[in-house]
């Protein structure tokens, strides 16, 4: 029977570009998912219909060391090099331009599934991956110095267990991981929309007041863009029960005609929105990474990107600890990994908080802060590019 150093369980973008880090720095990994890999791409059209996101540049960064093959997924991502976000209860707005870091792009916007087959392409070529979909693990069995994990028919030991699973983990229960947690008290409301006015390089965020953030994140398609709306959960449940043509009226009316005419192209999907952050990023011979150890609000598109700076700094870690032939999952080796990300995490966390807070309060006072303090940074450039970096991924190290 094959051994594995490293289990992952879980083959989302994370656990996949996990597998493929480890893969490359020579340990064997046996990656475990519920669901059979998405192995064919698909069209265009039906893949900006499905769920997209934003991503940075260290990101895509990271993925293109993995190998993601750019050539093939570039045709689905759509390059932004400007964001302009705005307070439609003030006049309060601010313009970030990727000229103003001397870049081209603040980053793109792409398909989850055209990136999750790329992923499973690139996995193909490591013969130090196993790959067992679908597939789930039942419980695991704590030994000496290793760590068995239990699927339905096989076991497998390793010396350390990667929680890649999302926001409702698994493994992170079966292991009594403890989450700081709250409820947003929002959801968001998902849908693909076309409209006759937006600019092609232009992420779009206009704050709601009490009701939340409105994205709008271009697709290649002129004038096709991936809306990301978050509100009450009561709204979003009423915006999900109109007719599309209402739904896209709502829209139009909230967004106060800017962006023209509204065609709404897909049924809109509600996503309940709680903050979850993992107290600790591993316990005995597990670790959890991506949305298994935070979910945060989409409000600046970080979660994804977070979940890859887990994978770049638990990589790095794992590294060190096998070039000195110690246990992977030796305490004083996974602290590193939590002292790097808790912190950090914690940091946009907090955040985004600020901002959500900020934003959705409907005081005179604080609407007039909301002017004051985006005038402000709109004036000061050194910490406008704070901010931009920040988004982008270029300022932490
Ligand atoms: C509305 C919305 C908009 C967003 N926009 C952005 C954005 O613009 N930019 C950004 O960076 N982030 C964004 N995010 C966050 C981003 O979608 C998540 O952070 C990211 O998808 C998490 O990836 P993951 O691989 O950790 O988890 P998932 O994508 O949830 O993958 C988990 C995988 O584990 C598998 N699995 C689960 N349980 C088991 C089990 N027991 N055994 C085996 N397999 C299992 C699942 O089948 C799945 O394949 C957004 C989120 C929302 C809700």
């Amino acid at each position: 029977m094959r051994t594995f150093q490293i289990a992952i369980v879980g083959a989302g973008v994370i656990g996949q570009t996990l597998a493929i880090t480890l893969a490359r720095l020579g340990f064997s990994v046996l990656l475990i998912e519920q669901r059979p890999l998405m192995t064919d791409m698909p069209s265009q059209e039906d893949a900006w219909r499905e769920r997209c996101v934003a991503l940075n540049l260290e990101s895509q960064q990271l993925l293109k060391q993995c190998g993601v093959n750019w050539d093939r997924l570039g045709p689905f991502c759509q390059n932004y090099s400007k964001m302009q976000v705005w307070d439609a209860d003030s006049t309060a707005s601010i313009d970030f331009l990727a000229t103003e870091l001397y870049l081209e792009s603040l980053g793109c916007i792409l398909p989850t599934s055209a990136l999750s087959v790329c992923l499973s392409d690139c996995l193909q070529a490591y013969p130090n991956i196993c790959i067992l979909a679908p597939h789930c693990v039942q419980t695991y069995r704590m030994n000496a110095d290793s760590v068995t994990v239990c699927c339905e028919k096989t076991e497998h030991t390793v010396q350390l267990v990667v929680a890649a699973e999302g926001v409702r983990s698994q493994l992170r229960e079966l292991f009594g991981f403890q989450m700081q947690t709250w409820d947003y008290q929002q959801a968001s409301v998902v849908a693909t929309i076309q409209v006759t006015q937006g600019d092609a390089h232009c992420a779009y965020q206009q704050f709601q007041g009490v009701e939340g953030p409105i994205a709008l994140l271009p697709l290649p398609k002129p004038n096709w863009y991936s809306l990301v709306w978050s509100t009450t959960p009561a709204h979003a449940t009423v915006l999900c029960a109109m007719e599309r043509a209402d739904f896209a009226q709502a829209l139009k009316q909230v967004t106060m005609g800017f962006f023209g005419d509204i065609t709404c192209l897909t049924e809109p999907k509600q996503h309940p929105l709680v903050m979850q952050h993992t107290k600790e990023y591993f316990r005995e011979r597990c670790v959890l990474v991506g949305d298994s150890a935070h979910s945060v609000h989409p409000l600046a598109g970080l979660g994804m990107n977070l979940g890859l700076k887990d994978v770049k700094v638990l990589a790095t870690v794992l590294s060190v600890a096998k070039q000195q032939q110690r246990d992977l999952a030796d305490s004083a080796v996974l602290k590193q990994y939590h002292q790097s990300r808790y912190p950090e995490v914690w940091e946009v966390i907090a955040f985004l908080e600020v901002i959500k807070r900020s934003f959705s309060s409907g005081h005179p006072v604080m609407r007039q802060l909301r002017e004051l303090g985006l005038g402000f940074v709109a004036k000061q450039p050194w910490l406008k590019k704070q901010f931009m970096k920040v988004a982008i991924g270029i300022v932490s190290g």
